[in-house]
């Protein structure tokens, strides 16, 4: 075996991919070969770094299935008989801990920023409460009574703002619960409403337009000349609005067209 070959088998050596006499000959080769001794030494500690680096990086689990079950980032064709490895075997062996490496970086960097206390924007993360909240995992306050929840609400922001309290009576959905979640230092207020209608919960806190989230949908409302700003997470529409200091944000299952037709009606220009 040359040198040149020994190259191209080291990878797979380290990956365990290689048959009985490919490895027994690489062996060879490299008892023999401090050259190729070293760089199969470099590539195992490379491997070994990346596995440790990526140890401590875990996607959550929604995002996870949601890229795993993508058929733009894993054809379904394909899911099962190709690896992601595969598509790093036509490259030169020295070029895969490169590419490797790099994509771990591009995958686990973002992630580890986006995913970071606070740097999310708040529209967003607030919309996680929607799924906690279908799936029971929210210590809420339930009550019949829609007055005694606003004003609860609005007295542990120490009436600094209250909760939008929309009636949406007409649309079969009446306020059930309530809490107030706090997503970096700031004071979120949120109010579930439940009926025939489906879910629908209203957060407000103060802020700004700003606090949409970037890729967010702008619809100006000429009539009551306010913006509109329309955006999802995870099959959860949602619409943002300002009033004033306020912000308020509808979310639901609901479709966009009609959410942002219903906060277009209730909202109050300011
Ligand atoms: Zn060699």
């Amino acid at each position: 075996m040359t040198c040149a070959e020994a190259q191209e088998f080291i990878t797979a050596l380290i990956d365990q991919e290689l048959g009985q006499a490919e490895r027994s000959s690489l062996e060879v080769h490299l008892s023999e070969c401090s050259g190729c001794r070293l760089a199969f030494e470099e590539e195992s500690a490379l491997k070994q770094q990346i596995r440790e680096a990526a140890r401590g990086i875990n996607a959550p689990a929604h995002l996870r299935s949601r890229i795993l079950s993508d058929p733009r980032i894993f054809p379904e064709k394909n899911r099962s008989a190709r690896r992601w490895q595969d598509y790093l075997r036509p490259m030169p062996a020295l070029l895969r801990p490169i590419l490797a490496l790099a994509l771990l970086l591009a995958i686990a960097l973002p992630a580890f920023y986006f995913f970071k206390p606070g740097s999310e924007p708040i529209a967003l993360a607030a919309l996680e409460t929607y799924d906690r909240f279908l799936g029971g995992e929210l210590p809420v306050q339930r009550t019949e009574n829609a007055d005694e929840l606003v004003g609860q609400l609005t007295r542990s922001v120490g009436g600094h703002f209250h909760p939008m309290g929309y009636d949406l009576t007409a649309m079969n959905l009446r306020p059930v619960a309530g809490l107030v979640r706090e997503i970096d230092g700031r004071k979120i207020l949120v109010v579930i409403y439940e009926g025939q209608g489906g879910t629908l919960i209203c957060y407000t806190f103060l802020g700004a337009e700003k606090d949409a989230p970037p890729n967010a949908a702008r619809f100006f409302d000429a009539a009551k000349k306010m913006n509109f700003y329309a955006f999802s997470r995870g099959g959860v529409n949602a619409v943002l609005h300002r009033e004033g200091e306020i912000i308020c944000i509808l979310a639901s299952q609901m479709p966009m067209e009609e959410l942002l037709a219903l906060a277009k009606s209730k909202a109050n220009p300011s």
